[in-house]
């Protein structure tokens, strides 16, 4: 379980995160959903340790791995947490293989490397194009190869930034499957940032709606469809959209 408590971010005067209380259940699919600018991104961030909130606190099954107030930071790579970024963020000058590798050596894993990363390959179906580089791959495979390095280190949480996004609309609902296959396979909790009500509504367990920092509403994808608690969520969530 995580769970989030009390977290603000500012960038400078803005308040790009106010007081932000969320629990993320083992095993839960939950997204985050907003307009642009409302925070997703930084929320994430704080989750992957890449960002450091200003206040609060998260805790990660029974660990602290935040908390503004103890000045304890855990860092990225101790986390137990896999990350897809929007464009891929792949090594160009690296193989697929080595691509993958890469993200095990940074978590200090030598041990069965090689298998380690022929079955996340083989997880995504790329197992055929392991020597390859970034270039010679179609967008959806790159993805592939960003999910498999993400859940090669069997992390227990996976953080997905718009990772559907740079692709076009058959793939996506393509890559939202296989999505859905990893997240089952490995057993995984996941966070995923979208504006895309589409994608939140069929892939998630729970939505969270942000607005300029804040959270509208969290609940089931037809909770939040059949009752929107404003206008804000009504019409971000497809209702007069
Ligand atoms: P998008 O969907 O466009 O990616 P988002 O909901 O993910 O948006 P964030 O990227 O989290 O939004 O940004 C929240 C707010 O914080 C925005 O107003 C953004 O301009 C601001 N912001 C984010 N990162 C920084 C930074 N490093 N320095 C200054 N302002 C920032």
């Amino acid at each position: 379980n995580i769970s989030l408590s009390g977290i603000k971010k500012n960038f400078g005067s803005l308040q790009a995160l106010r007081d932000i209380h969320l629990q993320v259940k083992s095993g839960e699919f939950v997204t985050l959903l907003g307009p642009s600018g409302c925070g997703k991104t930084t929320l994430l961030r704080i989750l992957a340790g890449l960002e450091e909130a200003d206040e609060g606190n998260i805790r990660f099954d029974d660990s602290i791995i935040f908390s503004a107030e103890e000045k304890r930071n855990v860092s990225p790579q101790k986390r137990q947490i896999g990350m897809v970024f929007q464009d891929f963020a792949l090594w160009p000058h690296m193989t697929v293989f080595e691509n993958v590798a890469y993200g095990l050596r940074a978590r200090g894993i030598r041990k069965g490397l090689g298998e380690r990363v022929t079955q996340a390959l083989g997880d995504v179906q790329l197992e055929k194009h392991a020597s390859r580089y970034p270039h010679q791959l179609s967008g959806g495979q790159q993805q592939r190869v960003a999910f498999a390095r993400a859940v090669a280190a069997n992390p227990k949480l996976i953080l997905l930034d718009e990772p559907l996004s740079a692709l076009d609309a058959a793939l996506r609902v393509e890559m939202r499957i296989l999505l859905q296959k990893l997240v089952k396979k490995h057993g995984l909790t996941a966070v995923y940032v979208t504006h895309d009500q589409h994608e939140a509504m069929s892939l998630s367990d729970r939505i969270v709606v942000l607005k300029s920092g804040e959270i509208l509403q969290t609940g089931a994808p037809e909770e939040i469809y059949r009752k929107p608690v404003d206008e804000n969520v009504a019409s971000f969530i497809g209702h007069g959209s």
